[in-house]
């Protein structure tokens, strides 16, 4: 049997945690009582600096029950950092950790399948999404485009994967040795590798309040998504510049037929062959200045090289 911790960031969540604490510390109790985890597991809420009463909640739920704690922050960081901050404070105490939202959006049933992926010897299970039905037709498909986008731009997210997902104590190690500034977890997560899976579950509506991601910020995610795990933007400069130059000498012969042919004007072909030619080498300069660029951007986030799954010695 082993210890479960429940990691849940919180940014102005007065209007779910009475009804999410109580929904997980059933959860919890009951699976203590399956005896599919021991009776040190917590239920952890990470204040994200929030501004209404969501830490005095948090405060008297860990009064009344040793069940809940607490972890506030000096201000808020965003969701990301808030929950990496759960994550690295609760991983010496835990052998698996769950990350979840506070709205209960994600279906706390699906904790029962992660925990038998966990004991088949999976590091990592990803929680992931199968219906879209609680979303409005705009966030669905902007949200499978952005997922499809991210593959083709190389970086590797597992498709309809939020942050509901468990982590073994191993797993949660090796995030440690990933030293971003710019934390983009669901993208990070999957370049640890070590035996993971899926575990399916219907998305379901918020429980109360409004969502703290609105547009603005869903859109400042998406690119921070982009921008923080792959500079395969800078290859598509050197490209396209490499092409535009190739046109140039298709608008060369072009312009030399349209030059014999006599339907130019004086200065015409040297003109529009020089635009084309200068403009593809410009966008190619450009795009090899950005490979370098790009490869000190990656050299700076010292990402680890590899990870020890077994060894077997003596
Ligand atoms: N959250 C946070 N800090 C922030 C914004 C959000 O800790 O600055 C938390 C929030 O309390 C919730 C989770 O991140 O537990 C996801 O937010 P939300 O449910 O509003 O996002 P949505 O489901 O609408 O994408
Ligand atoms: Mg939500």
């Amino acid at each position: 049997m082993d210890t479960l911790y429940l990691v849940i960031p919180c940014y102005n969540e007065e209007d779910v945690l009475p009804e999410t604490s109580k929904q997980l510390l059933c959860k919890i109790s009951s699976l203590i009582e399956q005896k599919k985890i021991n009776s040190k597991s917590r239920i952890v809420f990470v204040d994200d600096g929030s501004k209404d009463r969501t830490w005095e909640i948090i405060s008297e739920l860990h009064k009344n029950n040793p069940f809940f704690q607490g972890i506030k922050l000096s201000k808020n960081q965003g969701h990301q950092n808030a929950l990496l901050a759960g994550l690295m404070t609760v991983k010496k105490y835990a052998d698996a950790v769950i990350s979840l939202d506070a709205d209960l959006q994600d279906d706390i049933d699906a904790i029962d399948e992660m925990l038998d992926k966990y004991y088949d010897g999976c590091e990592i299970v990803y929680g992931v999404r199968n219906s879209r039905d609680t979303d409005s037709f705009m966030k669905k498909a902007t949200a499978e485009g952005y997922y499809r986008s991210m593959k083709i731009l190389g970086a590797d997210v597992v498709f309809n994967h939020a942050d509901y997902r468990l982590m073994s104590r191993k797993a949660l190690d090796s995030l440690e040795d990933f030293h971003e500034v710019n934390l983009f977890l669901r993208g990070v997560v999957p370049m640890i590798g070590f035996k993971s899976d899926v575990v399916y579950y219907a998305r379901k509506e918020r429980l109360a309040g409004k969502s703290k991601y609105p547009l603005k910020k869903m859109l400042a995610f998406a690119w921070e998504g982009i921008t923080s795990l792959t500079t395969k933007p800078i290859r598509m400069i050197t490209v396209l510049g490499i092409v535009i130059f190739f046109v140039s000498f298709i608008m060369l012969i072009y312009s030399l037929v349209s030059y014999f042919a006599g339907t130019t004007i004086t200065g015409w072909t040297s003109t529009i062959v020089s635009i084309w030619a200068i403009g593809g080498l410009q966008l190619f300069a450009i795009g090899i200045v950005g490979e370098y660029i790009g490869k000190v951007y990656l050299e700076t986030k010292a990402r680890p090289k590899y990870f020890i799954d077994e060894y077997l010695d003596d």
